[in-house]
């Protein structure tokens, strides 16, 4: 098979780029719908999606046509699939800039380099190469149990990370034989259509395949319900917060939840301060706190608080006083009557999620040195900023007594998303007592949050990370239907 070279990439990538310019009306901020072009079934007469690349206004089309491009991707094997990845990779680093810059405009949340690094880093998403059958053999024959594809997928995009889930998405569920249907998050969805329409054509011009990811322009919670009723749609895989997931479950369908975290860090007397600091800003400052996985919360031991907090500002982040620390929490939270600040039932402000560590040191009326990657404070166990999943840069700093108080804080902070958690610590009897208490997808030990996705650690990446369902890290095989095949006495060689 050819290969797509430079050229003909950039040139895709350009026209689809002129064209969403052109079609660009109005910006669209974090979490305010784009303009409503009401998603509908089919027979209603909605508009013809000709020519539009797999960017969709009717769920209906779009999984039908997800549907024809899937039995096309099934006539050209294995080799077809891998050739669909290696475009995806190949796209997805060469235009992690423009794309990272559009994300970030469309969106205004996070960091233009860390949007950047995360479309970089896709390659080390895992392909074809994952899909081993296993085989087994007896004096009663042989069998066979092969990962075949469930045909088409619905997804569900978070806001944190719209066109790099998107692109481990089709990773990943391209690899084991399955076409897409996206319903991204309505602050994304420009990003989504620009990436899932570069990526079509791509396919299109190579492989002779339309619409083998496709994404609904004008996501609603409409859309996401069509999406769930229509038959062609075998599996649900979803990505985002407790109200999709919720909704999924009760959908009907099989669905794939990669919920929400609230990760939690322990630094006991054994640990090497200087690194848990380092660590713990690598993580919770990544793109402004959006990781799911990215540190939310710290408890430290007593004896070591003090020099704990010291070496999280000899590593560069800026420390809030006590009354700094009450102003950001009035702005980041709002309180329902009666509960008061320091509650554990505050709703985050989703103004301030994703903001600049220099805007919420506005909001706490100090001001911070250009480039601060992290705010710290200070906080008790019950503070909002400790038990809500508020993805802003600022780390609440708890100091408890001993390390058993230390690992029962972290897990009430952790909700049982059994989610992900840090230890950092000498003492291996400290680590396995907390793996086993939070019982978490991801238990990263003497390291930043992000080594749990292979960043710094070993292993391999995804941006969905099945918790809520138990899949875990979600590869090529969590979207495969296990098939076995069975012949009776014959074909052993032994
Ligand atoms: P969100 O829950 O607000 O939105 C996620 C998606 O669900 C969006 O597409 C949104 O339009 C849709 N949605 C929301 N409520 C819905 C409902 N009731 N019915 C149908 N659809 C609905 O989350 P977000 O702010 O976009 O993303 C952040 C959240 O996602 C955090 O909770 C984070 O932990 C989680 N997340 C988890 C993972 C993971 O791998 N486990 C990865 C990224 C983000």
């Amino acid at each position: 098979m050819k290969t797509l070279d430079q050229e003909t990439l950039r040139s895709v990538v350009e026209s689809v780029v002129a064209r969403l310019a052109q079609t660009q009306a109005s910006p669209v901020s974090n979490n305010q719908p784009a303009a409503a072009k009401p998603a509908s079934s089919c027979g209603c007469g909605c508009p013809g999606e000709a020519g539009k690349s797999g960017v969709f206004t009717c769920v209906d089309k779009a999984a039908e046509a997800a549907h024809d491009a899937h039995l096309q991707l099934r006539k050209l094997g294995v080799a077809g699939r891998a050739r669909v990845i290696e475009i995806v990779k190949t796209m997805a680093v060469s235009q992690a800039e423009p794309w990272g810059r559009f994300e970030m405009e469309e969106t205004k949340i996070g960091r233009l380099d860390h949007k950047i690094a995360k479309l970089q880093i896709t390659k080390n998403v895992p392909g074809t190469e994952w899909l081993r059958p296993d085989a087994m053999s007896g004096d009663g024959g042989i069998t066979l149990e092969e990962y075949a594809p469930f045909g088409v997928i619905g997804a569900i995009l978070p806001v944190t990370h719209s066109v790099p889930t998107l692109t481990g998405n089709v990773i990943n569920m391209v690899a084991a034989g399955n076409a897409i249907v996206f319903n991204p998050h309505p602050g994304g969805a420009r990003s989504a259509a620009m990436a899932v329409q570069a990526y079509n054509e791509a396919i299109r011009r190579e492989l002779g395949i339309q619409n083998l990811i496709t994404t609904i322009e004008s996501p609603t919670l409409e859309s996401f319900d069509l999406l769930c009723k229509n038959p062609h749609i075998a599996l649900l895989a979803i990505t985002g917060g407790p109200g999709v997931v919720n909704a999924a479950m009760k959908s009907g369908k099989r669905a794939i939840c990669a919920g929400p975290g609230n990760p939690v860090v322990v630094v006991d007397e054994t640990a090497d301060l200087a690194r848990a600091a380092r660590n713990v800003i690598e993580g919770g400052a990544f793109d402004n706190n959006l990781l799911c996985i990215g540190e939310k919360a710290v408890f430290v031991i007593g004896s070591v608080f003090n020099r704990f907090m010291e070496e999280m500002q000899k590593a560069g982040a800026s420390r809030l006083n006590a009354q700094q620390l009450e102003k950001l929490t009035q702005a980041a939270f709002t309180f329902k009557p009666g509960e008061g600040g320091g509650c554990s039932h505050a709703s985050v402000n989703r103004a301030l999620v994703g903001a600049g560590p220099d805007k919420l040191a506005q909001h706490a009326g100090a001001t911070v040195a250009a480039g601060t990657p992290l705010l710290f404070a200070e906080t008790d166990a019950d503070h909002a900023f400790v038990q809500e999943e508020q993805m802003m840069p600022m780390m609440p700093i708890v100091s408890v007594p001993d390390f058993a108080t230390a690992v029962r804080e972290a897990k009430r902070a952790e909700h049982n998303y059994r989610h992900s958690a840090i230890i950092h610590t000498k003492d291996v009897d400290h680590m396995t007592a907390m793996a086993k208490e939070m019982d978490t997808t991801i238990f990263v030990k003497n390291g930043a949050s992000v080594a749990g996705l292979g960043l710094g650690g070993e292993g391999y990446l995804s941006y969905s990370i099945a918790t809520t369902t138990g899949e875990g890290i979600t590869t090529p095989k969590t979207f495969t239907r296990i098939r076995r095949c069975v012949l009776v006495e014959n074909l052993r060689i032994i």
